[in-house]
């Protein structure tokens, strides 16, 4: 089956990183695109180089070292900003220059100062400069969902013309409606002159819960990109949730028949990944990678799971990467299932790192028999604050190992004991390999201390 290829574009890094309490370092940046690389996302937004030094910095080192994706580099529609992007850009492998404009009248009139016409002449110049320097230059109408209809064509046809190869519509307010939303989509293919050279993208904002409502609705519309961040994370209430989205394709192929590079069993690594760097904690409850998003607790929930998973659940735990609880680390574990644990909570090591994290896991192991990804975590953290810093460490912060999760475990269906304890290297079960999973608490107790977030509520 030929399904229509999707177009992820993460901007965790920058998007993401603008809201509250996620600003991230540059070597923070730099982790987390690898790991974005590894999740197969087809487009990384770095940046907004012009905003900082720092922000220049990551998308600089960011395109030197992670070659597969798209490396894209934010800028207000000016000479300025868009040189400077470019500048970050110099050596990505496959650089695109993404430049945004707002279009509201709102926009226009109260933060911009500047009539329409200034600002087609504005977008239309900035989208031609980019050109000049970079084939692939995307354009986004700021405030794109409040803008008059006719203009917003307008605009979007001038920055075709002009040379963009991708035009996002941004729902920069969160304000849309799903079937609203799909119809601008489907206005900006029927109306606009040479829409059909380059690809539309949607950008949808959570305030009232529809981001990636919206993002579908955009894609059945005829979108073949979408933008998103890990854990939908972004200014204000968030942007549209990456593995949502994909997962959402996924799961119900029927209605949304596409296909998107991303290998989901990266999903939950990913996400333990941003929450731990950022320490802005996931909602429990959150779809596909919280906490409780596989948990049974109800006793007729936890009867049918016996009887056949399918009663309850529509994807496995292992299709997004949750670790397999059944294998428990303890002292006899070896090096490859710690390696293994550690690469599922997001972290990879060089040979000689891990040694060091073997080493003092086996002394911890002595001590409290059963080691829960909590304190592997604590573990990892300060075993890498000890190699960034060899002064400022050790004595820095006492956090103490957070008490341990209750788990239930619950063989499933028949097959009950198969496949429980058969070996260490049994942590990596793809996706509808019935039989296989069971029900667990999926994560542990890493984040039983953000047990009353007001995050994302
Ligand atoms: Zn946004």
């Amino acid at each position: 089956m030929d399904r229509p290829r999707i177009t992820i574009f993460d901007t965790t890094l920058r998007d993401g990183e603008q809201s509250p309490g996620c600003s991230m370092n540059v070597q923070e940046k730099l982790r987390l695109a690898q790991q974005l690389d590894r999740l197969g996302v087809d487009v990384i937004e770095a940046g907004f180089p012009i905003a900082s030094d720092g922000d220049f910095e990551a998308v600089r080192r960011i395109s030197a070292s992670v070659r597969r994706p798209i490396i894209a580099g934010l800028a207000r529609a000016c000479t300025g900003d868009v040189d400077r992007a470019w500048q970050a850009l110099q050596g990505a492998a496959h650089p695109r220059i993404h430049i945004f404009l707002a279009t509201s009248d709102i926009h226009l009139k109260y933060k911009l100062r500047i009539t329409r016409e200034q600002c087609l002449e504005q977008a239309r110049n900035a989208v031609r400069h980019a050109k000049s320097l970079c084939a692939d230059v995307e354009f986004s109408p700021e405030d794109a969902t409040r803008t008059d209809v006719a203009f917003l064509c307008q605009v979007v046809e001038a920055v075709i013309e002009a040379g963009a190869t991708t035009v996002n519509i941004p729902d920069t307010v969160g304000y849309s409606m799903p079937e609203e939303y799909g119809q601008l989509i489907r206005t900006l293919r029927e109306k606009v002159a040479g829409i059909d050279k380059v690809v539309i993208s949607t950008h949808c904002h959570n305030d009232l819960g529809l981001a990636v409502a919206n993002s579908l609705a955009g894609v059945q519309n005829g979108a073949r990109q979408v933008e998103c961040t890990i854990n939908g994370i972004g200014e204000r209430a968030g942007n549209a949730s990456l593995e949502e989205i994909v997962m959402a394709m996924r799961v119900r192929p029927d209605r949304y028949g596409y296909e998107t590079g991303v290998a989901s069993e990266h999903l939950f690594s990913s996400s333990q990944m941003l929450a731990e760097i950022t320490r802005v904690p996931v909602q429990p409850n959150k779809a596909i990678i919280g906490r409780n998003a596989f948990a049974h607790e109800a006793g007729i929930h936890q009867d049918g799971m016996l009887k056949n998973p399918l009663t309850y659940e529509i994807m496995t735990p292992q299709s997004v990467g949750v670790p397999d609880s059944r294998l428990v680390l303890g002292k006899h574990s070896g090096r490859h299932a710690l390696a293994l644990r550690c690469e599922q909570l997001g972290h990879q090591f060089e040979r000689r790192d891990l040694d060091e994290i073997y080493r003092r896991f086996v002394v911890l192991a002595d001590r409290i028999k059963k080691v829960q990804d909590s304190h592997l975590l604590e573990l990892i953290q300060d075993v890498s604050s000890g190699m960034a810093s060899n002064c400022e460490s050790s004595g820095g912060h006492s956090r103490k190992f957070p008490p341990a999760t209750a788990s239930l475990s619950l063989p499933r269906a028949a097959s009950a004991a198969a496949g429980i304890n058969s070996s260490e290297g049994h942590g990596a079960h793809v996706a509808g390999s019935a039989g296989q999973a069971q029900v667990t608490i999926p994560f542990s107790d890493h984040h039983s201390e953000q047990e009353d977030y007001l995050w994302g509520v």
